[in-house]
């Protein structure tokens, strides 16, 4: 058969095979002591669910030892009840064929439950509904079997003797199998269940075992009246309020019950002039207790997982959004979620802080309006913005746009924007905008390309240079027309392009180093520092250095920003004027030193004053070589100690004065 191939594992050891194998010969035993029913159909009454059940159990395949073994055992349980050989073989087929059916339909029927491959309870009406039908149809194959072979071998026809066979092999099997299944799965399973009373209270469950009881006793002492329909009211009792455990456990007692005392001749299924129709009635008459208690429970079962679910699902999700808001709210980056019609859906605190505006005044116009440059200022069409391509459909990954917020200065964002599922039901399309701040990247970014764009420009113009004069020293040597003189002009140009290369490779590496390197702060006397920088220029006599108070700064970067300073000053004069540069200071502001150089050169050209603090940028190009390095490095390494530096041009004269404020030393 082809559901075999679906056998489990065998949940209980080989010592059921034996034990079951002989229960039914005792049960046989038993019903024949006590003549309750005569041979042939008797055996088909308990071994129904008890075969079933323990297939399931075992995990028994079509063909095993289990399969001989019922087939013996049924035989032996005949011959007891005193059928002729014969009979005993037939019935033995019709019960073998009748389990194994059942067997493999409850396994490919209801896969998921417990015995029969999966984990389950019977807590679902829909796997009840298969469990009955996989039960009756492998209980009416066997009774139509044993129908037929109690005709053949007998010759007899016993009146509805097929429907006997059916409704009591239908009974017990409702019985044995499901309580045998909830029990097992109660047992072996570790999964968290619903507790056995199901909410009901322990006074609640006596109750409605003393309700049982009442009304068994007025349906079984009452005789003459039918009065067996209240007993069906306990059974909705217990289905409405107690587990299914507990429920099936119900219908199971108080179904033997009802079989025990129609089959003592008392209640009012034995009031039937037929005594096995009694018993047929009697065991469908359980049959419907087993399955309304089960519909019921099950039904509630289902109930209460779907609900336990929805509140999982609810806690989870509620747990997600604070999760989530959690998240968004500590992010430093500006998120944004806006949809087609121009709603600003969600944002974070970051967001508003980004376009310094208020809870209120974030609206899609606005945000638009202030991020609608390109990262160099350029105007960005609207078509190309961020939001709208994502609205449409489109990642867009790190675009760098400038935003403009009230009393900050403009800065670069990088921006990243994403489709989100649409608004089903408002049918709109939605969007994720995040903002990241990248100003200080894209000044390092610009930084780099100018440092670059210098190095390659300033260092190939001295390299061409030289290539240029060495070339001629050669070509001069071919004709031999290179005389001394000559040959000095050639070697002294060579000399100063290779000069003006080694001071830009200077200048850019201390301009890198103004940025890496840690402060080591301690007291620097500018004085004596001025002097010896003076001395290292051989400048002693254009320097003149008056007593400056001492600061605390970092002596290295100091010595630095004194030695650019002073190194322009004998710079920039010009051509012809002696340098005369005088280097003073005092102890101003409070808490900080003013240091004043000030020379008789050529001046910084007006409104350049700034300027000429920026990488790069060269008052004097044209007549004097640099880097335009020098002053940003100044500035840099002033900032850092939380001072100023600025420059103008003198008043009462020629030359200029940079005024530099560090932090005074009060030791
Ligand atoms: P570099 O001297 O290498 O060009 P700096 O950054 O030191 O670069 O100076 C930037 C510009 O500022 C110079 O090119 C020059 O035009 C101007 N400058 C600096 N110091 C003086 C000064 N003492 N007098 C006049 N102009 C100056």
């Amino acid at each position: 058969m082809p559901g075999d191939r679906k056998a489990t594992h065998a949940i209980v050891g080989p010592g059921v095979t034996v034990g079951c194998a002989a229960l039914i010969v005792v049960l046989a035993l038993g019903i024949h002591r006590a003549d309750a029913v005569g041979p042939g159909y008797a055996s088909a009454m308990p071994i129904g669910g008890l075969a079933v059940l323990w297939f399931l159990v075992r995990g028994a395949r079509v063909l095993s030892p289990e399969t001989v073994v019922l087939a013996a055992a049924v035989f032996v349980g005949d011959l007891v009840l005193g059928s002729e050989p014969a009979l005993a073989a037939v019935m033995s087929l019709a019960v073998v064929v009748q389990t194994l059916l059942t067997v493999v339909l409850l396994r490919r029927w209801c896969p998921g439950l417990w015995g029969c491959g999966g984990d389950r309870p019977l807590d679902r009406p829909r796997v009840l509904a298969r469990f009955g039908a996989a039960l009756v149809l492998g209980m009416a194959v066997g009774a139509a079997l044993a129908t037929l072979g109690w005709v053949s071998v007998t010759g007899e026809h016993v009146q509805l003797g097929g429907v006997l066979w059916f409704g009591r092999t239908l009974c017990s099997s409702l019985l044995v199998v499901t309580l045998g299944l909830l029990v097992g799965e109660r047992l072996t399973s570790a999964r968290p269940r619903p507790p056995l009373l199901s909410g009901a209270r322990w006074y609640e469950l006596v109750a409605a075992i003393a309700f049982t009881l009442g009304m068994y006793v007025l349906a079984f002492w009452f005789e003459q009246l039918p009065l067996a329909f209240p007993l069906l009211a306990a059974t909705v009792w217990f289905g409405l309020r107690f587990s299914t455990l507990l429920s099936a456990a119900h219908s199971m007692v108080t179904g033997v019950v009802t079989l025990g005392l129609t089959m003592a001749d008392i209640g009012p299924f034995a009031a039937t002039e037929r005594e096995d129709l009694g018993y047929l009635l009697a065991g469908f008459y359980v049959a419907t207790l087993v399955v309304t208690g089960l519909g019921i429970s099950t039904g509630r079962d289902e109930r209460e997982a779907l609900a336990a679910e929805l509140r999982r699902t609810q806690e989870e999700a509620e747990y997600q959004a604070s999760v989530r808001q959690a998240v968004i709210g500590s992010m430093n980056e500006g998120l944004f979620v806006l949809d087609d019609s121009g709603e600003v859906l969600l944002h974070n605190p970051a967001a508003a802080e980004i376009f310094g505006l208020s809870e209120d005044d974030l609206t899609r116009e606005v945000l638009a309006s202030r991020s609608d440059r390109w990262a160099d200022g350029t105007p960005m069409p609207p078509e190309e913005r961020p939001s709208v391509r994502a609205l449409l459909g489109e990642v867009v990954r790190d675009v760098e746009i400038l935003v403009s917020a009230d009393g900050v200065p403009d800065r670069v964002m990088s921006v990243s924007a994403m489709p989100l599922p649409r608004d089903a039901a408002r049918r709109r399309a939605r969007a994720l905008v995040l903002f990241r701040d990248a100003t200080a990247e894209h000044a390092r970014r610009e930084e780099l390309a100018a440092f670059a764009g210098v190095v390659a420009h300033d260092l190939r113009n001295p390299l061409a240079a030289i290539d240029g004069w060495t070339e001629m020293i050669a070509d001069e040597l071919d004709a031999g027309a290179l005389d001394a003189q000559l040959a000095r002009e050639f070697v002294s140009r060579v000399r100063s392009s290779s000069r003006r290369m080694r001071e830009l490779i200077r200048d850019l590496l201390a301009h890198a180093t103004s940025r890496a390197r840690d402060l080591d702060v301690s007291r620097v006397d500018v004085t004596t520092l001025v002097r010896e920088i003076a001395a290292a220029r051989h400048a002693e006599k254009q320097v003149t250095c008056e007593p400056v108070p001492p600061v605390l700064a970092d002596p290295v970067l100091i010595r630095q920003v004194l030695d650019n300073l002073v190194g322009n000053a004998l710079k920039y004069v010009a051509p012809g004027t002696e340098p005369r540069i005088v280097v003073r200071g005092c102890a101003h502001p409070p808490g900080f030193v003013t240091i004043l150089v000030v020379d008789n050169g050529i001046g910084i050209p007006e409104g350049e004053e700034e300027q000429i603090f920026d990488e790069f940028h060269r008052a004097h190009y044209r007549d004097y070589e640099g880097s335009g390095l020098g002053l940003s490095i100044v500035r840099r390494i002033v900032t850092r100690h939380d001072g100023t530096v600025t420059a103008r041009r003198n008043p009462d004269g020629p030359g200029s004065t940079f005024e530099v404020v560090l932090p005074a030393y009060d030791g």
